[in-house]
This record gives C-alpha cells, structure tokens and sequence, in this order.
C-alpha cells in the first residue's frame, strides 16, 4: 500500500511514492521532480530501486509534466495505477482560517482552496494546479489536501493576533497562521515517547532550520507560538529570507531607497537572509568559507545565530517549563556548530549539550544533551512527505 504525494510548485512539482507505515529514514520508494515547466526547455527526473531516470523536453504545463513522470513510472511497472496506491496526498501551503485538519478534496474544497489564494498568490494557485492535474489523471484515487499552516490553526489568540488596527486586519484576514506545521507536528509528536514522557506533559521547542527555517513553542502536543506569520518571510533568518526585520524598512525602501514593492518583495524573500549578508545560502558553503575566514560569512552566521537564540529565549518564557528542544530539517540536523551556538552558554537554564553526541552523524533520531541537562535536546530527522503520506492515507481509509 502506498500514497503518492505531490507538492507542487509554480514552475516545478516535487513527488515521492510513499509506504504511509515506513520510518522516517527509509528512502520513499519512487522520488521525482519536474522542473522548468512552462520554460523552453523542461526535465524529468524519476529516481527510483533500480536507478534514475531523466528526461529532458519542453514541459510547457503541469498536466504534460505529471503525464511524463507517471510515462516513466509506468514503463518501470511503478505507475500509479500499477501500484496500490490508495490516497494521493496534497501539500497545500494555505488553508487560512479555514482549514487545520486535512481534507478529501472534493470541488468545494478546491473552491475554498482557491478563495485563499489573496493570502498566498504565489503558491495556492500552484498547488490547485497539481491538485486539478493529478485528480485528472487519477480520477479513482481520493485526493487529500495537506494544509502547511493546519498545525498552527488554533494558535492562542495573544500569539496569532498582530498589534495592527483590528478592522484593517479583519478586512484583510491578516494574523500569524504559521507555516511548515507538517514539520513540526511530525517531529514534536516523536518526541514524548523519545523521552519516555507523557505527550501531554510535554512542553517543547522545536527549531525546524532548512533553506527556509521556523520554530514553534509547542504545550502538550498543542502549538502555543510559531515564528512564521501571515507569510513564511517572517522570523528566524533563513537561507535568502530575512526573518523579522522592522516594517519601517519598507517604507524606507520605497520612499528613499526608490524600490519597488515588487523589488522588495523579492530582495526580502530571495537575496537576504545568510545569501543577502554572505553571497550563499547553503550552510556546507558557508562552513568552508567561515573555515577560511571570510569575514561576510563570519557575520551573516553570527546574525543567524543571534536570532536564532533571541527566539529560543522567548520560547522558553512562554512556555513557562521546557522538556525538549529539538533540532530538524537540514541545517537543524546536520550542522553540529549551530547546534552548539543556538545553545552555547545555557547551563544555567538547564540545557547542556554533549559534545561528543551533538558529533555523531545524521543516522536518526537522537537526544544530544548530556544525562544531567534538565531540558533535553534532541536531532529528530523530519519527513513531511511521509507525514503527508500518512495523513492522506488515513483519511481515505475513512471513506
Ligand atoms: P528546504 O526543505 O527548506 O529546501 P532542507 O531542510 O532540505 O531545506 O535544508 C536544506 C539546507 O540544509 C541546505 O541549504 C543546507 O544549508 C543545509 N544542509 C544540508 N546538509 C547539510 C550538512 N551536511 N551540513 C550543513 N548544512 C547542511
């Protein structure tokens, strides 16, 4: 039994044919991306047991790409419909306040899913398209919407509501919903049995630190604060995002720097963050050039860390009491030193890494502070696609 999951993108879908009940670390069964659709030239690329498969063509829609793929799926016997496949599962970045749970995807849904798209222009009207595509092409299989904002859907109002006038923000439906809730859900429900604590007197930070990176305060399985807001630019620096920066920047930027909205939009979503202050974004580069001393690698990893700490503080006061604080994604669980950095100093709250574990290699789930640290730190590797594999498959199961 498996659940194919697609996460489709505006000029890419990403796809992995998944076994709903395997661990986190096994390799999906089928992998795959289609990339540059809509552009002159387009490509394909299948991995799956017995290797890889790439094609190279114009992909001028999303219907051509996901029909090339499952081509190349169905000449290796691997095809959707050769499979058993019972659910396909759909990443859906928004779901506003309307959805937390996931979803049968039946015409309503995508009707709401489209009234979204004012709150996420960029990616719901992607993933609408793979959802309208592969319910095309599977029309026997259920489909699931997977809301990335589902987790942060009950929020504590004094977390989710900005400080902005009240009509204003009704109006225009703008508050904190969160973003990679499937990231967090999955990694802080493995947490409890990992301690051997009760879920419901677990009380947890969870630092999800890829290319984009966000972190949740999360109360007894019921996330309390999250740093991602109306859109996922907000808070921790991340790879080419800016993180929290103040809003009056924008307004300098418009009136004095002479920018666009759109050509800020795209300097705070695509060349800030650690590329904005060092040229790169992926933390092996930065390492080396750190290694080397370069002195803009030196300070955007410092401005990364700064924040990074100045979130974990806050966290720790809201929740009052911590158990946990859990590295994933990435950065979070292969990047040793900025595991040490993010908790450096810390004895006196009770959080002691271990050197000698936070070294061992990236090889599943694993507790890195010492036996005597009071708040445990923890790798636990995340897998949103099995995540959504699971969801979906549970929810057609119920039909
Ligand atoms: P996303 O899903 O947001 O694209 P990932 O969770 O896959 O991101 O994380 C990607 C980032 O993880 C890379 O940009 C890189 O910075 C970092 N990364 C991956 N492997 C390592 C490693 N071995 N050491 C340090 N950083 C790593």
């Amino acid at each position: 039994m498996y659940s194919l999951v697609i996460n489709s993108g505006s000029s890419s879908i990403k796809f992995q044919i998944v076994d709903p009940n395997a661990g986190a670390a096994d390799a999906p069964l089928v992998s795959g991306l289609v990339e540059q659709i809509g552009e002159p030239s387009g490509c394909v690329t299948v991995k799956h047991p017995d290797g890889k498969e790439v094609a190279q063509k114009p992909i001028p829609t999303h219907k051509v790409g996901l029909q090339e793929a499952f081509r190349i799926l169905d000449s290796k016997g691997l095809g959707p419909t050769q499979l058993d496949i019972t659910a396909v599962g759909h990443r859906v970045v928004h779901g506003g306040m309307v959805f937390s749970e996931p979803e049968l995807i039946v015409d309503e849904v995508v009707e709401k899913i489209r009234e979204l798209i004012p709150l996420a222009p960029l990616h719901n009207p992607a993933n609408i398209d793979g959802i309208e595509v592969a319910r095309e092409l599977l029309p026997d299989i259920p489909h699931v919407a997977v809301f990335d904002t589902g987790f942060f859907r009950h929020l504590p109002p004094a977390a989710a509501v900005y400080a902005i006038n009240a009509e204003v923000a009704g109006k225009n439906q703008i508050r904190r919903y969160g973003f990679h809730g499937t990231s967090h859900e999955f990694v802080s429900s493995q947490v409890p049995a990992l301690l051997d604590r009760d879920p419901a007197h677990t009380r947890q930070i969870v630092l999800h630190l890829g290319n984009g990176a966000s972190c949740s305060a999360v109360a007894n399985g019921q996330p309390i604060d999250t740093s991602m807001g109306l859109t996922p630019l907000a808070g921790l620096v991340m790879g080419t995002r800016c993180g929290d920066i103040d809003p009056g920047i924008i307004f300098h930027l418009t009136r004095q720097g002479g920018m666009s909205i759109d050509e800020i939009d795209n300097l705070l979503n695509r060349q800030s963050g650690v590329k904005g202050l060092s040229g790169v974004n992926d933390f092996r580069q930065l390492r080396a050039m750190i290694e080397d001393e370069n002195q803009d690698a030196w300070m955007a990893y410092n401005v990364y860390i700064n924040q990074l700490r100045r979130y974990i503080g806050s966290y720790m006061i809201a929740l009052g009491r911590v158990d946990a604080i859990t590295f994933t994604a990435g950065v979070g669980e292969n990047d040793r030193f900025v595991r040490r950095d993010a908790l450096d100093n810390l004895e006196m709250y009770g959080i002691k890494i271990s050197d000698e574990r936070n070294a061992m290699p990236n090889d599943g789930p694993r507790i890195i502070s010492t036996d005597d640290s009071a708040v445990k730190v923890l790798v636990v590797p995340t897998n949103e696609e099995l995540a959504i594999a699971q969801k979906a498959a549970k929810v057609a199961a119920r039909m």
